[in-house]
């Protein structure tokens, strides 16, 4: 079995013992092979037949249990094979930092002491006891996956909708400053058109929503709507 499958394995062991399923091993099984030969009869990669089957038990999940939205965006830690989820999370509004040269049980002691939950792509660090006693939530997020599609299975997971975009650098929260404070900042061409300045709190960084903003956006909204997608197709 992949790592990859191992990974859907314990996730969707995780949502039918929510349910109170007697045997949520033998169920996450059944729920492998099927996405296994939906992906061979289909002819899509397995890995989004997995990302499928787990994303259509979720929402079902959610219905059966009448899960609501937390209000607010929770704070989450990626390891540093996400650094690129990171900047999007932070895009979409998520309290979001990103540690480097952090491995292994370092990262959930991470996670704990700054309580954040954890999205990493190393699937054995689900089967530590911080994580079983609850003390540590982590998301294990598939690798190869393409960074958008990764923003869609991660923001159904914590059941978030986008929020007012913090600083892609260095996730703090981002400030207007009046045009006249920051002028010798902006870029000529920029002042031209520009009204509308932001000051990081955390790196100082000077930004505007400029042509870069909107592929920014586009790519949000690609991934909100994917929230929707593919539970259609599997319920
Ligand atoms: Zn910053």
């Amino acid at each position: 079995m992949s790592r990859i499958e191992i990974g859907y394995r314990e996730r969707l062991r995780c949502l039918l013992g929510e349910l109170g399923i007697a045997q949520p091993e033998r169920e996450a099984e059944a729920l492998l092979s099927g996405a296994r030969r939906r992906a061979a009869e289909e002819g899509v990669p397995v890995e989004e037949a997995l990302a499928r089957a787990y994303e259509g038990l979720r929402a079902r999940v959610r219905r059966l249990l009448a899960v609501e939205s937390p209000t607010g965006a929770p704070r989450l830690l990626c390891d540093e094979s996400l650094g690129g989820l990171a900047r999007w999370l932070r895009a979409a509004g998520c309290d979001t930092l990103s540690v480097r040269g952090v491995k292994g049980d370092a990262l959930l002691r991470a996670a704990l002491a700054e309580a954040r939950s954890l999205l990493t792509t190393d699937g054995h660090l689900l089967e530590r006891r911080l994580v079983h006693e609850g003390r540590v939530r982590v998301v294990w997020v598939p690798s190869r996956m393409p960074v958008l599609r990764q923003l869609t299975l991660v923001m159904g997971d914590l059941a978030l909708t986008p929020l007012t975009p913090r600083c892609m650098s260095c996730g703090a929260e981002l400030a207007p400053v009046e045009k006249q404070e920051v002028r010798e900042r902006i870029p000529p061409k920029t002042a031209l058109w520009k009204d509308d300045y932001f000051l990081c709190r955390g790196c100082g960084k000077l930004l505007w929503q400029g042509t870069h903003w909107s592929r920014i956006e586009k790519g949000l909204a690609e991934a909100s709507r994917g929230l929707e997608g593919p539970r259609a197709n599997n319920e």
